[in-house]
Formats: structure tokens, C-alpha cells, sequence
């Protein structure tokens, strides 16, 4: 099996702000794996906060040695590819999304039947509205009429200014993302009892990823579901959640892709937490690779490929919150643009 990769910069169709900072690129690695004529997609998505670039990626990448792998012990490969080098999350989902994707393609199925899914079963996708001016913020709404729901940065001074302009323009149900923003619990707890009087569904990650007793507290008090995001990352992470959280967000680029991340799904199940499936500003090939799984989640957030201007892959669609999962087989992707 032959692997290659080459770098790839996300150039977004509007400048993205959180909490932690702005920016208007997200740098990317496409990945190929190649074998009996097949070719399978893979992608790494490396928004710089989480630490990895395209120098990162490349190098890791050129420590993945295929070319005597068997693709169908696909398991046995990714085990190995994950005890490469600690971290590389976002190349390890890369190759793993590839392999995925080769292996649907030459059994010809897609993944959501070779797990036996229904397509019909995959909730509606938010559409997420960064941090902006009160003008810009009601343009973005506007912008996304239509979406059934709306997921909301929260995280600074202005967070009841924000919400309250978002009321002005839309009353359709919201989610809001602290990404750790909030500092004081009791604060925490006064903000989310009046998020539940605006129509808001559930609270992402309202304090730091590692204050696990606050957040159990917020958890024991809150009238909304409380979702940890950076809180978790791997499979590892999920069992010392329980009881601070409701519910866990998962995505392909912190847990190394499709294989964990169908784990942690089931696990997080079997601990009676609810799951988020979500993504970065991600192309459709990524976004396709995670909607395969999205029958099996109570959430989803998917709109990664929609916030870019140069996706060079056509997938499953998100029209409308509406996610449409390809029927073809693999991660149900085809090549548009070549780069
Ligand atoms: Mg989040």
C-alpha cells in the first residue's frame, strides 16, 4: 500500500473568533492511501491551538510505513500508527479516515452499513456563529436561515449582548460554546439558568478543560446538559467525565479518527453520557468520514466544510442542518478540485 500527502491551507470563508483568538486559514494535510487501483482520502485538520502544522503532520506522516501493510488488518496498522510518537492526533486521523476509506471502497460499502446504521437516524446539524460585532453577528444569522439550530461562541465580557442580538433576528433553538471561557462556578451556574430561559439546548465546555470538580458541581445544578469538549480528547478520558459531564464531544481530528471515535461513541453510551459529534473547519472529506457515524449520536455539528471556500472534495452534504450521508462506498467521497 502507497501513502502519500501533501499540505493543504483551508482558506475560510469568514474570519473564525473564539475565545482563544482569530483567524481566517486553517492549515491542512491531504492524505492518500493506494492499492489494486484504489485510492482512499484521508485529511488532517490542524486549527494551530492544538498544537500540530503542517511541518508536524509531514513528519510524522513520513514515519508511516505502509508498503507491507495488509489494509484489511486495518486495526493491527492504526494500533501501530498511534504508538509512532505521542500526540499527532490530527495525522493519526488522517491515515486512519484513508485506510477507512479504502477498506468501505473495495468491500464497496459505505462505513454507516458496514456498522449497520441508518442514514435516516443521523440528528440535524447546528451551524456555528463565532464571536463578532452585533451587525456582523445578525448578518451570520441571517446568513443561516434555514439551519434548525444555531450553535452560539460564548466565552467573553459580551456574552448576554450576543445572545440577546442573536433573539433580535432568530428564535430557533440554540447551542452555546464557552471553550473554557467562564472562570467562577457560581458565575457559571447564574449564566447557564439564564441561557435556559433563551431557548438554549445544552452548554459546551463552560470552564478549563482540567477543573473536573466544577464542572461536576455546574453538572449536579445546571438545568441544561453540560458537554465537555477540550476536556476530552481519546477513549482514555471519557470514564473520569462521568458525573462532571452529560455528554462528551467527539471529533475525528483530537481522537485519531474513525476507529476511536465509534469507541468512544459506544462507551460514552454505556456510561450514560450523551454525544456530540463535531469537527473543525474541516473539507468534505473529513466531514464525511464523521457523518458515517453520525446515526449513532444524539448531536451534531458538522458544518466544518460549509465554513470553507476551497473544499476540494464532494461528500455527504449538510443542507439546512440536514445531513445527507453519500451512498457510496468508503467514506463516500469524490476528488472536485486539484491542488
Ligand atoms: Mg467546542
Amino acid at each position: 500500500m502507497r501513502l502519500t500527502y501533501h499540505p493543504y491551507t483551508l482558506e475560510l470563508r469568514r474570519t473564525f473568533t473564539l475565545a482563544t483568538g482569530s483567524r481566517t486559514s486553517t492549515p491542512a494535510m491531504l492524505v492518500e492511501v493506494e492499492q489494486d487501483g484504489i485510492i482512499g482520502y484521508g485529511e488532517a485538520s490542524m486549527p494551530p491551538y492544538l498544537g500540530e502544522s503542517q511541518a508536524t503532520a509531514e513528519a510524522f506522516l513520513a514515519r508511516v510505513e505502509l508498503s507491507q501493510a495488509d489494509p484489511f488488518r486495518w486495526d493491527k496498522i492504526l494500533d501501530a500508527v498511534d504508538h509512532l510518537a505521542p500526540g499527532n492526533h490530527a495525522a493519526k486521523a488522517a491515515v486512519d479516515i484513508a485506510l477507512h476509506d479504502w477498506v468501505g471502497k473495495k468491500l464497496g460499502l459505505p462505513w454507516h452499513r458496514i456498522w449497520g446504521l441508518d442514514p435516516e437516524k443521523a440528528p440535524v446539524s447546528s451551524m456555528t456563529i463565532t464571536i463578532d460585532t452585533p451587525d456582523n453577528i445578525r448578518a451570520r444569522v441571517k446568513g443561516a436561515e434555514g439551519f434548525p439550530v444555531l450553535k452560539i461562541k460564548l466565552g467573553s465580557e459580551r456574552d448576554k449582548e450576543i445572545v440577546q442580538t442573536v433573539r433580535e433576528v432568530t428564535d430557533v433553538p440554540l447551542r452555546v460554546d464557552v471553550n473554557q471561557g467562564w472562570a467562577d462556578r457560581e458565575e457559571a451556574l447564574r449564566m447557564v439558568e439564564w441561557l435556559a430561559t433563551q431557548g438554549v439546548e445544552l452548554v459546551e465546555q463552560p470552564m478549563p478543560k482540567e477543573r473536573l470538580e466544577d464542572h461536576a458541581w455546574l453538572t449536579t445544578r445546571s438545568p441544561l446538559p453540560i458537554v465537555a469538549d477540550e476536556s476530552v480528547v481519546r477513549l482514555s478520558d471519557i470514564r473520569k467525565l462521568r458525573g462532571a459531564f452529560h455528554g462528551i464531544n467527539v471529533k475525528l481530528m483530537k481522537c485519531t479518527g474513525m476507529r476511536e471515535a465509534y469507541r468512544m461513541i459506544l462507551l460514552a453510551h454505556d456510561l450514560g453520557m450523551k454525544v456530540m459529534l463535531g469537527c473543525m473547519t474541516e473539507t468534505s472529506c473529513a466531514i464525511s468520514a464523521a457523518a458515517q457515524l453520525a446515526p449513532l449520536v444524539e448531536w451534531a455539528d458538522l458544518d466544518g466544510a460549509l465554513l470553507i471556500a476551497n473544499d476540494p472534495f464532494r461528500g455527504a452534504t449538510v443542507h439546512d442542518g440536514k445531513i445527507t450521508l453519500p451512498q457510496d462506498a468508503g467514506i463516500g467521497v469524490e476528488r472536485i478540485l486539484d491542488q
